[in-house]
């Protein structure tokens, strides 16, 4: 007897086809490279935490990588878009524009600078912020007053727009980058998902007043916990370090902090770490775009579901690959999901959008329908970049 549907029938052989018989996680890291090596130095040396050369040769390598002017380590993704959203003026009151599709962080670094997310919807594409409905939705729902975006239903100031590049998709960030200049927003750019994404050959993260990185356990490179700020602006890039290390005045002994700083600092020890991941990202992207090109055969006999490609003109990370399902199949995901994970494949729907969480289920938002379509379509499917394509 078998339960499946042919239609979870066909997912689960096409899942197999590339993946093979044994369980496979959604996402693992692999630590193939210098780690141990590097993890070895900085125990010798005894700077483990908040001093050592690991923490400036990763910011270095990492400004290199991307293209950025300047890298600030930090503790975590969250952490940078905190700090991010303060540097661009974000004040307590205001409102921030960002996804109701992503990941929790980007909504709590907003309610951490004592601002109000703002949701809009997204597009199916990128899944990101779709640009032409929000600027139809800013024109007629603001009006521009004293040279700022005021929110005319809540009478606030709309600050700063914060795009998600999703699950690596890079998100059309020039027609947003004209809509942040016409409605005077700051952009920030939550490439938490992205390191590796490029937009006409130049870096994800790179394009707004400032962008941020993830460096968490699932992410592309990891540092078992971490994350940067990216900026080209000289005076960010110093404000970044300061306020990420306590604002601490440099002295040789005196202990002199000159504004409420924050401990965010990137400890020496997850520094190295993400040296010798560093080293290992460009065939990581190598391996992870192997893996969409083995799915992509393999699903493309399957109907009524399609593997998330990159958007033209872009060049995606494929951190996570992503299957849509069509709106006659939703009533099949859960049992997809469930079957999938039965026979130790793991997947997972899509992030709960953020408006229907306790916590800003009364914030302010635009319609949603794509982004509410894509919450009961989508699915992640395993992305490793440890993933050894099966050959029969
Ligand atoms: C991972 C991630 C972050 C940052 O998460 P941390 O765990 O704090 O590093 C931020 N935004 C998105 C969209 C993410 O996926």
């Amino acid at each position: 007897m078998n339960p499946h549907s042919f239609f979870v029938q066909q997912v689960i052989s096409a899942l197999r086809s590339v993946l093979g018989s044994k369980p496979v996680a959604l996402h693992e890291p692999s630590f193939a490279g210098n780690e141990w090596l590097y993890l070895k130095e900085c125990l010798d040396s005894t700077y483990v935490s908040s001093v050592g050369k690991f923490v400036d040769r990763f910011e270095l390598e990492l400004a290199s990588f991307t293209g950025a002017k300047h890298a600030v380590a930090v503790v975590n993704g969250t952490a940078a878009l905190h700090v991010s959203l303060l540097l661009a003026g974000v004040k307590p009151g205001d409102e921030v524009l960002l996804p109701a599709l992503t990941f929790i962080a980007t909504a709590n670094a907003v309610a951490y600078a004592q601002a109000t997310p703002h949701f809009v919807d997204s597009e199916e594409r990128s899944l990101g912020m779709d640009a032409r409905a929000l600027r139809d939705y800013l024109s007629s729902t603001t009006e521009m007053r004293g040279g700022h975006c005021i929110n005319r239903s809540t009478g606030r100031v709309i600050r700063a727009i914060v795009p998600m590049h999703t699950f690596g998709h890079p998100v059309d960030i020039q027609a947003l980058l004209a809509i942040a200049h016409d409605f005077q927003l700051q952009l920030i750019e939550d490439a938490a998902e992205s390191l590796g994404s490029t937009v006409d050959g130049r870096h994800t993260g790179t394009f707004g007043l400032l962008g941020t990185l993830s460096f968490n356990g699932n992410k592309t490179i990891t540092t078992g916990g971490g994350g940067a700020i990216l900026t080209n602006s000289d005076e960010l890039g110093a404000r970044a370090k300061h306020l990420t290390t306590t604002a601490k005045l440099q002295h040789r002994w005196n202990f002199v902090h000159d504004e409420l700083g924050y401990n965010y600092r990137l400890p020496n020890l997850n520094a190295a770490l993400g040296c010798a991941q560093l080293e290992q990202l460009p065939s990581f992207l190598d391996s992870k775009r192997l893996l969409f090109d083995h799915y992509r055969l393999a699903f493309s006999a399957v109907t009524g579901v399609r593997l998330v490609a990159e958007p033209e003109g872009c060049r995606s990370n494929y951190w996570l690959q992503t299957l849509l399902l069509d709106e006659t199949l939703v009533d099949q995901r859960d049992a997809l999901l469930t079957a999938t994970n039965d026979v130790g494949l793991m997947t997972r729907p899509a992030w709960k959008l953020m408006h229907r969480l306790p916590m800003y289920s009364n914030v302010p938002k635009a319609p949603l329908s794509m982004a509410e379509s894509l919450e009961r379509r989508l699915i992640n499917i395993p992305s490793s970049s440890g993933l050894v394509p099966f050959v029969p």
